[in-house]
């Protein structure tokens, strides 16, 4: 399949699809209280991606899934692409970035403050910034709550990528989960930095209840006001929701919009299920055929 070219000709009408927030396994939290460790294989992977029509899928590292493991699950199969793991405070890790990118194939970087307990903006973090954006590798910070107790609000606060983002101007920043429950201030640090993006995998709690598409309205809503929609990637925390659900859900976000001129117009969906992602994708993937 061929991705660059006229968009929709190969795919019946449509743009690009990437799914920029998959794992390998993980921790499925529909009951905060009860979570469930959900994991797939890659035959599964595939299969879910290509079942809801998906071309592109980003697999991150997690606590669960070290970089090694992301790189042996996307290997000779470039339509998967791997992101890796630092914790950016402790000795070494720019060169642990170099040897991920470089030794490991992986593509970008999911880093998660609240969980390794660090703000953004420690200085001592600056060269791991440094390092990824010498070799252009996408940051995603999981800049989000998590239901564990010892993980801690106060490393997800945005204003520390306020900072990151204007001292590495050329470093791409994503983050993840819609920077959920601060999603004002991280909707507005994309309208502040032209570096910094935000996905919208697994935002709110219950992801069934009709109120979480309600809420998801509401905030693509506050993007479009905020003139940053071309920034907002579509991600789902697969393989804790499908992207065939997911998908379902996002294409009828409109149905509590209670005049069209509330609505998000169609061709800004379309480019949140990939053409947005294409600055922060391998450009070998939007040139050849795989
Ligand atoms: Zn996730």
């Amino acid at each position: 399949m061929t991705y660059l070219g006229p968009i929709g000709t190969e795919r019946g009408g449509r743009g690009l699809r990437v799914d920029m927030h998959c794992h390998i396994s993980m921790l499925e939290y529909t009951d905060p209280r009860h979570p469930r460790i959900v994991m797939v294989s890659r035959e599964e992977f595939l299969s879910d991606l290509d079942a809801a029509g998906f071309e592109i899928a980003v697999v991150l590292s997690d606590e669960r899934t070290p970089p090694e493991a992301v790189s042996r699950f996307i290997s000779a199969t470039p339509r998967l692409v791997g992101f890796g793991y630092v914790n950016p405070v402790r000795h070494g890790a720019s060169e642990e970035v170099i040897r991920q990118g470089e030794g490991l194939g992986l593509h970008g970087l999911k880093l998660y403050p609240t969980l390794d307990g660090y703000r953004a903006d420690d200085p001592r973090a600056f060269k791991v910034y440094e390092a990824a954006s010498e070799l252009g590798m996408p940051v995603m910070f999981h800049q989000a709550g998590m239901p564990e107790s010892y993980a801690l609000l106060r490393y997800t606060d945005p204003e520390q990528v306020d900072v990151v983002a204007a001292c590495f101007p050329d470093l791409k920043i994503i983050l993840a989960h819609l920077g959920y429950p601060r999603v004002e201030e991280s909707l507005y640090l994309a309208r502040k930095h032209r570096n910094i993006w935000l996905d919208i995998s697994w935002v709110y709690g219950d992801i069934r209840h009709p109120s979480y598409i309600y809420f998801l309205w509401k905030d693509l809503l506050k993007a479009l006001n905020l003139g940053v929609l071309d920034h907002i990637l579509f991600g789902t925390d697969y393989p804790g929701i499908s992207q065939a659900e997911y998908l379902d859900m996002f294409m009828s976000i409109n149905r509590y919009a209670a005049s069209p001129e509330l609505e998000i117009p169609l061709d800004g969906l379309e480019k949140i299920l990939g053409e947005n992602a294409r600055p922060l994708l391998p450009n070998i993937l939007l040139r050849e055929k795989i």
